[in-house]
């Protein structure tokens, strides 16, 4: 390839598969499969090679892909937490051994471990007692998830050291992983609720871990297995096996299929047995991990800037078929996403029979150029779902039909809307079947209209009666609707009439948020409420008013330009203008204010907000934040070095918290919007 043509795709390479990161590594929602990814990553790493020279420091060959989420306090790693270099073949895996002897020696042991599929975590046990635990994150700073690792029963808290070994500080590296079985659960209750389901256990496990509230952790059955050693004071280990035994003997959870191989041809044939088995067991692995066994030749080996030198992640392959696309039809989902799926001839695919594949968007048929009627290749990779990896154009005849994304909802007919920066297009009807129920349920929530009473259950009860379509109808159900369903009875009927009237009330911010446009959170809700004062002049205003308002982007712009552009939401708001519910934004402001009341006194530094972002918090959730100490005061923050103001709360017995304390208080918040 010629410089410059490589210069461009090693750009366009790099901005997929960073974004690609992003969707799998920050919002724990991949887009595509492992195995698409892998081929972006490896066109890349093969370009870079014919042109070091273009080789950036912030490539995504040299870096690890995640990055720690703000909302977590943030631990830095004493030891980075690196990725694993991939091998997808015998030759890939000869070329590692090749590289290891030619630095160590031919006398070399291997450990061959299983690669499960889930997320690495980092737990520091300090005198036997686990003080931290950490996400990877970008391997030099992880997420502090220490509350939610402590719900999961397989980590232990104190360990129990062998009495030779009794480390000061030893840093435990492992996988928190979901089994099958509980990924199929949690799935299924996810589509019960109407949420977004997990494309894949690991992103189900990591979304599982990176959780606020470690209640949601615990609620699901997350385990462990633990195979690295991060750092370690006050002892010695020579092998990496050495560890594994010193972690059983602890009470950590080890993988019982590790074997130490001294012979490399062996480590491949334990490679291929897998790929076989993997389906026996009980938990998703997608590959095997190959390490050199003796630490010493480990630190000679070293590590590049991503991954160590002495080891090795062979990935399974996905397994490919042949089939013929009948039809390409558009399948709405509970988000209002419009995804183009391909009706297949039925094939059987590792162990299953296949007869649809997603195809994710539009730029994907596109730069695929898969047309209805082709012969395509279609791979299933582990619980993933299949997708058509390519289209076999010789074996074209002339009669393929090229596919359009509808412009309007195959469900409903209202327009659907690609949004600048998204690959999806959005349904934008507000009494779109597909949506309805959800955006019922959404509108009667707590932090939107808070009609008590009104939960799934009933929603979809009220939907299969017939007595409401949308939104707006809630307002028209009376006693003699409500008391013949099933488990309502007089007193719940009276009291979900009289919570549906006490919501006609509610504050505008409320309503706005309550309709559900897309990109608008209860923060956005509140600031449109407090600039155009009522629905009516919300929905006349144009772009260039909103984008005007410093918090409202583009996205959020185009999004209630388009909402309010709809028949459907005319029709919506007119009749619930005509049901008495307040469109105005007379009432005070009032979104969920867990802080009202409350006065809190800032003092010394803190280690994760600045004094201003901590008191927009404040401010932001009700409270407020005063200067000084009184006996008024509710609560002083008090960080490092705190000044007299500290002193004064001591003497007045005012309640002081540390930043620990006051996450906690946001994150409670948080877990409620
Ligand atoms: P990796 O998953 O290839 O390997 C490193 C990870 O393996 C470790 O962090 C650890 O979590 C895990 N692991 C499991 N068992 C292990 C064991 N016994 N010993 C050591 N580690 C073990 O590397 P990565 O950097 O975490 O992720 C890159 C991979 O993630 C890609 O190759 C791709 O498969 C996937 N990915 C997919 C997308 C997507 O959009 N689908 C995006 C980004 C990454």
């Amino acid at each position: 390839m010629e410089r410059e043509k490589a210069e461009s795709r090693i750009k366009e390479l790099r901005e997929k598969i960073n974004y690609h990161n992003r969707q799998y590594y920050v919002y724990d929602s991949p887009v595509i499969s492992d195995a698409e990814y892998d081929k972006l990553m490896r066109e890349l790493e093969n370009l870079e090679r014919e042109f070091p020279e273009l080789v950036t420091p912030d490539s995504p060959t040299q870096r690890v892909g995640g990055e720690p989420l703000a909302s977590f306090r943030q631990v830095t790693h004493r030891v980075p937490m690196m990725s694993l270099s991939d091998a997808f073949d015998e030759g890939d895996l000869k070329d590692f051994h090749r590289r290891v002897t030619e630095t160590v020696g031919d006398k070399v042991e291997y450990v061959a471990e299983l690669k499960i599929d889930g997320l690495a975590v980092s737990l520091t046990y300090e005198n036997g007692l686990l003080t931290t635990a950490a996400t990877r994150g970008d391997g030099t700073v992880g997420e502090d998830v220490t509350q939610n690792i402590k719900t999961i029963k397989s980590v232990p808290l104190r360990l129990d050291f062998p009495d030779d070994k009794k480390p000061s500080i030893i840093e435990v590296r492992g996988e928190v992983y979901l089994p099958k079985d509980g990924f199929k659960k949690l799935n299924e209750e996810r589509e019960d609720m109407e949420l977004p389901l997990f494309a894949n256990p690991r992103n189900a496990a990591a979304g599982s871990l990176r959780q606020l509230d470690p209640k949601v952790t615990a609620s699901r059955p997350l385990s462990t297995f633990m195979y690295a050693l991060g750092y370690v004071e006050g002892v010695e280990f020579s092998t990496h096996y050495e560890v594994l035994e010193f972690y059983k003997a602890c009470g950590f959870r080890v993988n019982p299929n590790i074997v130490v191989f001294d012979n490399f041809s062996e480590v491949i044939e334990y490679c291929m047995s897998w790929r076989e088995k993997r389906d026996t067991l009980p938990y998703e692995i997608d590959g095997i991990v190959i390490k050199v066994n003796s630490l010493e030749q480990q630190r000679t080996l070293g590590f590049t800037s991503k991954s160590p030198r002495w080891a090795i992640a062979y990935k399974f392959p996905a397994e490919q078929k042949t089939t013929v696309i009948k039809d390409i039809i558009v399948r709405v989902g509970r988000t209002g996403v419009l995804t183009p799926t391909a009706e297949l001839e039925p094939v059987r695919i590792a162990g299953s029979t296949v007869s649809r594949a997603t195809l994710h968007n539009e730029d994907y048929i596109k730069e695929k150029d898969i047309r209805i009627g082709d012969t395509v290749v279609v791979q299933k990779a582990g619980d993933i779902i299949p997708e058509v990896v390519e289209v076999i154009k010789e074996k074209r005849t002339g009669k393929e039909q090229v596919f359009k994304m509808p412009h309007r909802c195959p469900e409903c007919g209202a327009e659907a809307i690609r949004l600048p920066g998204e690959a999806a297009y959005r349904c934008t009807g507000v009494s779109c079947p597909a949506q309805i129920r959800r955006s019922i349920i959404h509108f009667a929530s707590r932090d939107a209209m808070d009609i008590r009473g009104l939960g799934p259950a009933i929603v979809s009860l009220l939907l299969s009666e017939r007595l409401i379509k949308d939104a707006a109808d809630i307002y028209k159900l009376t006693r003699e609707d409500l008391v013949p369903l099933e488990r309502m009875g007089e007193k719940s009927a009276a009291n979900l009439l009289a919570a549906i009237e006490n919501s006609k009330n509610q504050p505008l911010n409320r309503l706005i948020y309550a309709l559900g446009i897309p990109f608008i959170g209860t923060k956005a809700a509140s600031i449109l409420a407090d600039a155009f004062g009522s629905i009516e002049n919300l929905e006349k205003a144009s772009y260039e008013q909103l984008v005007e308002i410093p918090e409202i982007g583009d996205k959020m712009a185009e999004s209630i330009i388009t909402f309010f552009k709809q028949d459907q939401t005319k029709n919506l708001l007119s009749r619930l203008k005509a049901a008495g519910v307040s469109m105005k934004g007379e009432n005070k402001k009032q979104g969920p204010t867990p802080l009202a009341g409350l006065t809190f006194v800032l003092t010394g530094t803190l280690e994760h907000y600045t004094r201003s972002q901590a008191t927009e918090i404040i401010e932001n959730l009700g409270g407020r934040v005063a200067g000084s100490v009184s006996k008024n005061t509710d609560y002083v923050l008090a960080g490092k070095e705190p000044g007299s103001k500290y002193d004064k709360a001591v003497k007045l017995g005012v309640k002081i918290i540390d930043e620990q304390q006051f996450m906690e208080m946001i994150i409670q918040h948080e877990q409620n919007l």
